[in-house]
């Protein structure tokens, strides 16, 4: 399949064009049918496989047609997509790759990492922010400061998941799927992407996720 005949939103499809993406890789030919079908997945997917795309390509286009909620002027927008990553590097590279699939729509992509002063990436995602894209420990600090509202999301999608518990995040990941705000599993739709899927990995899954379907490639 191509990304035309995934029916993707035209403006869409034009930005994956523009970013320079010809035909999906393996586990984006997998994982779009999946998440467009709104069942939780599980793939099976290195750096390098295109699995940022694989999953910010559905999840964008699940949103662009629902259209935008909350939204009016002076609104705090709350985000509809949470994606966690173990590092900044892989943080901002997912975020730049949102970015660029969002250009001239209505959604709006703001990343939060550790390492830096938090009072702009405080104030960027009171702006508004459809898609929060943040490391694991950064997003667990603002939530241990302060209020936060998870009420909105659609799709918590947990990128490099193995790495993540490798680095010790799993308490983290615990604070922020099971925090009092976040829609449970099967409202909310999860979607995990993995290198490896040892013990951890799988209980992790069975925790979070509802009837996923498992993506190799
Ligand atoms: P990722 O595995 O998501 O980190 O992607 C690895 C690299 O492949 C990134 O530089 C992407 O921009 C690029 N890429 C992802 N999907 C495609 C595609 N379908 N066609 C061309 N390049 C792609």
């Amino acid at each position: 399949t191509s990304f035309e005949e995934a029916g993707l939103r035209p403006l869409l499809l034009q930005n994956i064009k523009n970013s320079g993406y010809v035909k999906p890789t393996p586990v984006q030919k997998g994982s779009i049918a999946v998440i467009l079908a709104k069942r939780d997945l599980i793939a099976s997917a290195v750096t390098g496989s295109g699995k940022t795309a694989a999953y910010l390509v559905p999840v964008m286009n699940i949103l662009l047609e629902q259209g935008i909620s909350g939204g009016s002027h002076g609104m705090v927008q709350k985000p509809e997509v949470v994606i966690l990553a173990p590092t900044r590097e892989l943080a901002i590279q997912i975020h730049r790759e949102a970015y660029k699939f969002a250009y001239n729509s209505v959604l709006k992509s703001v990343l939060i990492y550790g390492g830096t002063v938090s009072s702009n990436q405080r104030s960027n995602l009171q702006a508004g922010c459809n898609i929060l894209v943040a490391t694991t420990g950064r997003l667990k600090d603002f939530l241990d400061r302060g209020v936060f509202d998870f009420s909105a999301v659609k799709f918590l999608i947990l990128d490099e998941a193995d790495r993540m518990l490798d680095m010790g995040f799993g308490p983290d990941i615990e604070k922020i799927a099971a925090h009092p705000t976040m829609p449970p599993k099967g409202i909310r739709r999860t979607c995990m992407f993995s290198a490896t899927f040892p013990e951890e990995v799988q209980a992790l899954a069975a925790n979070y996720m509802e009837d996923y379907i498992f993506v190799t490639t």
